[in-house]
């Protein structure tokens, strides 16, 4: 049997160029020279990213009765920008080399260089450090005279905050609950390196929960639990993960107080997810520029009414995506083909986010052996994601499905013909188990449910 051992470094070129290789994430527009800020998510990317998704969903509304979802539009009113401070205070400091005219964050630069305004690329001189603002703009409607500015949404929240006085009249909501969104945001980053990290058009997944006043730090303390606790499901390698409390230079000018979860990419510890305590802020700034009341009635309370504390989860989805790959990233040296050279490269993604659950793999096309194959492969469809490989040799496939992450590989060879029995093949640990084909799906499932990570 196969030992695994010894892993080599995980670089982000290595990541970028699997994710490429293997159908997980493209360069936008790659073939006109690629846009910087974008990326496409080929067939694995989207399968994995629906999964993460699906898991953030189930984990935040099915797991919580007191949350429910919404989806709202990326384009929203204007003054819901001026209401959020975003028109005003959402810029990043920004500074340009006169000579290479590439732009720097005045904040991520050698400050030493910046004191000196000699440009980290090139030795050119710098500008002055100016703010920047981090919205897209565009126009709505037929007239292009400004009249109809209109913002890409840089972030979910707002669509939350601006609904919730319909969720609580429509959906009957007390207080405490939450509303869950994922959807798209854009910011108008200075992009250049580290793959999908920071993008121009990147997807969030939000949970903002709505409390009474004083009841916001017993919230604030539970979500940090909760959110740390989802990371331990993900099956993510928790020694790489650390809170961050904002310091007081740091802390958004609302925010009463803040946590990151970091997590260490192979350029160090960075930020996954933000939980804030965002205090009335929002609401009342929404009731102050839209002029509607939004109080809660405590019907329960003899009609108090109160602006809500709001306790705000943000997480990025095409971050965590980047994680997952990360995280599950292995090189091995295996001995089972007798070679002490040979290494594989393994994803290690758990199995209920693998976007391939099983591959059918016939050990030859002939001899009815793929046509047993396609049958069983059949079988399986209703209950996995399945793929099916007959080309090449048996030991390159098994590589093709590490590669892709998929846990399970499912062989059909001559015995199958004969006595109904196929082998399956572990992700993990290479092992292979003889399983009648009648009960394959439930000995996977058996499998998805015992999984720890080896
Ligand atoms: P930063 O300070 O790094 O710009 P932020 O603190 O402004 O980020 P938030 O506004 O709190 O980020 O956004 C919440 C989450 O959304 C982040 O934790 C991250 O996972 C994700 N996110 C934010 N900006 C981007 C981006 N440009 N690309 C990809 N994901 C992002």
């Amino acid at each position: 049997m196969a030992v695994p051992e010894q892993t080599r470094e995980v670089t982000m070129d290595k990541i970028t160029s699997l994710a490429k290789r293997r159908g997980f994430v493209f360069q936008s527009s790659e073939i006109y020279g690629g846009q910087s800020g974008a990326w496409d998510y080929g067939p694995l990317g989207i399968e994995l990213k629906n999964r993460i998704q699906r898991f953030w969903w189930k984990e935040m509304t099915q797991l919580h009765d007191d949350i429910v979802g919404l989806d709202a539009a990326i384009l929203m009113h204007p003054r819901t920008w001026e209401a959020s401070g975003h028109v005003e205070n959402f810029t990043d400091p920004l500074v340009d080399c006169k000579k290479c005219k590439m732009r720097f964050r005045a904040d991520q630069i050698d400050q030493d260089k910046l004191a000196q305004k000699i440009c980290p690329e090139c030795g050119g001189e710098l500008t002055e450090t100016r703010k920047f603002n981090l919205m897209f703009k565009t126009n709505i409607g037929p007239v292009d005279d400004g009249s109809g500015l209109i913002y890409l949404r840089p972030e979910t929240a707002q669509g939350i905050y601006v609904n919730y006085k319909n969720i609580v009249q429509s959906n009957r909501m007390k207080i405490p609950f939450g509303i869950a969104q994922v959807g798209k945001a854009f910011r108008n980053e200075i992009v250049t390196k580290n793959f999908i990290f920071r993008t121009c058009e990147f997807e969030q997944m939000e949970m903002q929960y709505f409390v009474k006043p004083g009841d916001d730090v017993k919230f604030f303390d539970y979500w940090r639990e909760q959110r740390w606790a989802y990371y331990q499901k993900l099956g993510v390698d928790m020694k790489k993960l650390r809170w961050h409390q904002h310091g007081k230079d740091e802390l958004a000018h609302y925010a009463k107080d803040a946590y990151d979860i970091e997590y260490e990419f192979p350029m160090g510890f960075k930020e996954l997810e933000g939980v804030h305590n965002r205090t009335d802020f929002d609401l009342k700034r929404h009731q102050e520029y839209s002029g509607k009341d939004l109080q809660y009635i405590d019907q329960d309370n003899g009609n108090e009414r109160y602006i809500p504390y709001i306790i705000e989860t943000s997480a990025g989805l095409t971050r965590q995506l980047l994680m997952l790959l990360c995280d599950a990233y292995e090189e091995e040296k295996v001995a089972d083909k007798g070679n002490d050279d040979d290494w594989r490269t393994v994803m290690k993604f758990h199995p209920e986010l693998a976007p391939i659950t099983v591959a059918v793999l016939p050990l030859m096309k002939k001899d009815g052996l793929a046509e047993l194959a396609q049958e069983i492969r059949q079988g399986l469809k209703q209950d996995y994601a399945t793929d099916y490989d007959q080309a090449g040799a048996i030991g390159r496939r098994y590589r093709r499905q590490d590669e892709a992450g998929t846990p399970y590989c499912v062989t059909i060879d001559y015995d199958s013909k004969e006595n109904g029995t196929v082998t399956v093949r572990d992700r993990d640990t290479m092992e292979q188990e003889r399983v009648h084909k009648d009960e394959l799906s439930s000995y996977i499932r058996g499998k998805i449910k015992n999984y720890t990570r080896k």
